[in-house]
């Protein structure tokens, strides 16, 4: 058979409204986010931080103002006006983040959402459609419309795209319009949000409160696009979760829980079930709960001197004492006598016998003659230090800080110095053949929550395995490896002395940021501290500033925690999914997760088998959260951190899932929880009263909603590992003759990725692959204007090629798969 020259022109064209490429992928909404003062039970810290509201243009304000060295991570939401979060800050900074353009809200003045106007607002229905122009597919796409309910309220997320959003003279302006169920007209004409981010449109996109399930949508442009799409469901009808068996065991951690007190319960596990629970030790040890021993002599001026001891505070560094004196004589040079640990600098003196050394002077001689006590001395900041150095009082003693506990702090002392992190492996067989999964609480050291969350995780594995057939099965067809807090030297700074303490405790500072007074702003972000989408190779989102709460340190993996991570994914190589726990947020990210800036770059996309992959088991993870008390996480909240919230350069996930091919998932516990009495969303916090309000915020309620979750993740683990049933997939309409154009899309029976040729070469992990219309849409239709045989094979989540094929290598079975489009002629 001689074969037809075959020309074809493919033509991405946008998906059909509502259309769900992977049967799987759960359609979800998420609101953008409700917004509301978060609770104030964080204990006072003797530096009179506080916590404010605040709102921010957009990404591009938050990267300055993170770069400034403020500490403004976690509880970010975007809203239509940009983005609202807390910051934790002085009165001092209140006024420097005013003069920078941010705008600082009173406690409940965030962004609400609005409820549906009653009868309807605006345009007539009817009158709109009539405005309409009858060819609109190009310019308007619904990409989500989600309906989900919490405590007997239902909402409505909209997410839509024009492709005239760019434009900017005019703003192209949405209007969305719903039915009130099934063959009722459309109605309640309301004015979308549009979302840009980093100078690049996003979508429109609005959560609105309905009591009544709409079916459908239409969404119409002010360009005359007009669009209709069908409603899906998001954590409705969640199965019941592990805890509703009422043999099954939870409910063990009792209150917040400091790092020794998280690995002394860690190793009690292993040894009370050594048959399933082990202790892995990581290599690297932290650079330690300890300080250098500080004094900052003579104010703040051009006198002062800020001395730093080489001896860490409990090594020897907080014994020491110095001390500047005058002497009567005239014309003496400066001197330093050291006795044991006292340090006398014996200031010189002029003509008429006053003193005469500069702090600089003063400063260079502590450094070099004070018999090795004195690591570093140098004037205050940025000064340079000309003043006339005065005597002191007497001796003035130096200190590591670390004794001063702040009001509340546990009893106990902390132990000083490196430590070493211990991970929790639970599973039956932990051969390296079971999926692992990475369990990582408390990177960030002021999130408490995360940390008994993991435990708790732990705990209800290692008392239900023998009694609950479901843990049973997760035991044994999983590795787990928790890492209760991946900070500990943070996380003691954060339970005894700083409470906001967000990074480890490594100073890389330099003299003008190292002075005692910035000792709280210290330390690494260790989740801006990895390679890939790294700031170091222009990602925003990690600052070079090191007193910046996202402070990206002075290379990548710089820092040991980070560096242990890469050594145990390494060194178990089984280990195929990962969480990385934070607080709080009531988010659920994955890749994307950073971008270049200019130009709105981002990390490559995950293919559209692993998009909705991740989609699928973020339903089944959060329908379990939700569970237990209706917490829903919202689908504005889900998907690429930074389509959804910001760029985090250089964060874990990117560098698991691009290095290691790990799914890796970044979540923020303890978000918004819808409360009826106000009809408003409540905010989280990092460290909510532990009991607090059971239905609202409450660290007890949040661990345990959130455990189940984590159990989940551990079952979507082991069903992956147990999945070898290929994919199957279609070309929707497949093989036939067509009499003229046809639009054409395919389908595959689970999430996965399909590769394809259109020019008679056979498909290869090297072809095409299928992607999606745009980010967070379904997958791309094409218009097929000749005669078109289409080669593809497709790949699940778990490795398994449909019809077992092989791509790699020439095989005469060739059984990829086939359709063609035979267009008639004219
Ligand atoms: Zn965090």
């Amino acid at each position: 058979m001689r074969h037809i020259q075959r020309r074809i022109a493919l033509l991405a064209l946008p998906a059909l409204v509502g259309s769900i490429l992977v049967a799987t992928g759960p359609a979800g909404a998420d609101p953008t986010g409700p917004s509301a003062a978060a609770s104030r039970s964080q204990p006072e810290d003797r530096e009179s931080v506080r916590l404010v509201q605040i709102r921010l243009t957009g990404a591009d304000m938050l990267d300055k103002v993170a770069a400034a060295g403020f500490d403004l991570e976690h509880g970010l939401r975007r809203v239509p006006t940009g983005i609202e979060g807390e910051a934790v800050v002085t009165a001092e900074q209140v006024t420097e983040l005013t003069a920078m353009g941010v705008e600082v809200l009173a406690d409940d003045a965030g962004f609400a959402w609005s409820d549906q106007a009653d009868g309807g607002i605006g345009v007539d229905a009817a009158g709109a459609r009539a405005v309409q122009p009858s060819n609109h597919q190009a310019t308007v796409r619904i990409a989500r419309a989600d309906w989900f309910t919490t405590k007997g309220q239902g909402f409505l997320y909209v997410e839509a795209r024009t492709t005239e959003g760019q434009q900017a003279d005019p703003i192209v302006g949405m209007q969305l319009e719903n039915d009130s169920g099934k063959g009722t007209p459309f109605g309640f004409a309301r004015t979308m949000s549009r979302f840009v981010d980093s100078g690049q449109y996003m979508f429109h996109r609005n959560l609105f409160k309905l009591d009544t399930r709409p079916t459908r949508i239409q969404v119409t442009s002010s360009t005359g696009g007009v669009t209709t799409g069908v409603v899906s469901n998001w954590l409705e009808n969640a199965p019941p979760p592990l805890t509703a068996t009422p043999s099954y065991k939870s409910d063990f951690v009792d209150g917040y829980k400091h790092p020794q007190q998280l690995y002394s319960r860690a190793k009690e596990i292993a040894r009370q079930y050594p048959d399933i629970a082990e202790i892995v030790y990581l290599p690297n040890q932290t650079n330690g709960y300890q300080r250098k021993a500080q004094a900052q002599l003579g104010g703040t001026g051009q006198a002062a001197v800020v001395v730093t001891s080489a001896a860490w505070g409990h090594e020897g560094g907080n014994d020491i004492t110095v001390e500047f004196v005058d002497r009567p004589d005239a014309n003496l040079p400066l001197a330093v006598e050291v006795t044991g640990k006292a340090v006398r600098v014996l200031l010189a003196t002029d003509a008429a016998g006053g003193p005469a050394s500069t702090a600089t002077q003063v400063a260079d001689a502590l450094r070099t003659r004070s018999a090795g006590l004195i690591d570093r001395a140098h004037p205050y900041r940025t000064n340079e230090g000309s003043g006339i150095v005065a005597p002191t009082a007497g001796p003035v003693a130096l200190t590591d800080f670390l004794d001063q506990k702040r009001v509340g702090a546990p009893e106990g002392e902390v132990p000083r110095g490196p430590a070493t992190i211990p991970v929790l492996r639970i599973g039956k067989h932990r051969d390296g053949k079971k999926p692992g999964v990475l369990i990582q609480a408390q990177d960030h050291a002021r999130e408490w929550v995360p940390a008994t969350t993991s435990l708790e995780s732990a705990e209800r594995l290692v008392h239900n395995y023998r009694s609950d057939r479901e843990t049973k099965k997760i035991v044994e067809n999983t590795d787990i490896f928790f890492i209760l807090s991946n900070n500990p030297d943070g996380a003691n700074y954060s339970f005894y002395n700083f409470a906001s303490q967000r990074k480890n405790m490594t100073n890389h500072c330099p003299d003008a940021s190292a002075d005692p007074a910035q000792r709280n702003s210290w330390g690494v972000d260790l989740n801006r501290n990895y390679r890939v989408g790294s700031g170091h190779d222009g990602y925003a989102g990690g600052s070079t500033n090191c007193v910046s709460g996202t402070y990206q340190g002075p290379e990548e993996l710089s820092e040991p925690e980070s560096k242990n991570i890469i050594w145990l994914v390494e060194k178990y190589s089984n280990i195929k999914f990962m969480m990385s726990v934070h607080s709080n947020g009531g988010q659920l990210f994955w890749q994307p997760g950073a971008y270049i800036a200019d130009g709105r770059i981002t990390t490559p996309r995950p293919p559209l088998g692993d998009e909705a992959f991740y989609w699928q088991s973020a339903a089944r993870i959060l329908s379990q959260v939700k569970a237990h008390r209706e917490t829903v996480v919202t689908p504005e909240n889900v998907g690429g951190s930074s389509d959804v919230l910001y760029s985090s350069a250089g964060n874990v996930r990117e560098d698991l899932y691009y290095t290691y091919g790990i799914y890796a998932f970044g979540w923020e516990v303890g978000g918004s929880v819808y409360n009826p009495a106000t009809g408003n969303w409540q905010g989280g916090s990092f460290q909510p009263e532990w009991t607090g309000n059971p239905e609202l915020v409450s660290g007890h309620a949040e661990t345990m909603e959130y455990a189940n979750g984590i159990m989940e993740m551990f079952r979507v683990a082991a069903d992956w590992g147990k999945d070898k049933k290929d994919p199957t997939s279609r070309l929707i309409p497949g093989d036939g003759k067509y009499r003229g154009p046809v639009d054409v899309r395919f389908e595959t029976s689970e999430p996965a990725t399909i590769y394809y040729t259109t020019d008679g070469s056979r498909p290869t992990l090297e072809s095409p692959r299928y992607a999606a219309t745009e980010f967070r849409e379904p997958g791309q239709v094409f218009h097929v204007t000749e005669t078109t045989t289409f080669r593809w094979f497709s790949v699940d989540s778990a490795g398994n090629i449909e019809k077992n094929y092989d791509p790699t290598k020439k095989d005469k079975r060739n059984n990829y798969r086939t359709a063609t489009i035979t267009i008639a002629k004219k």
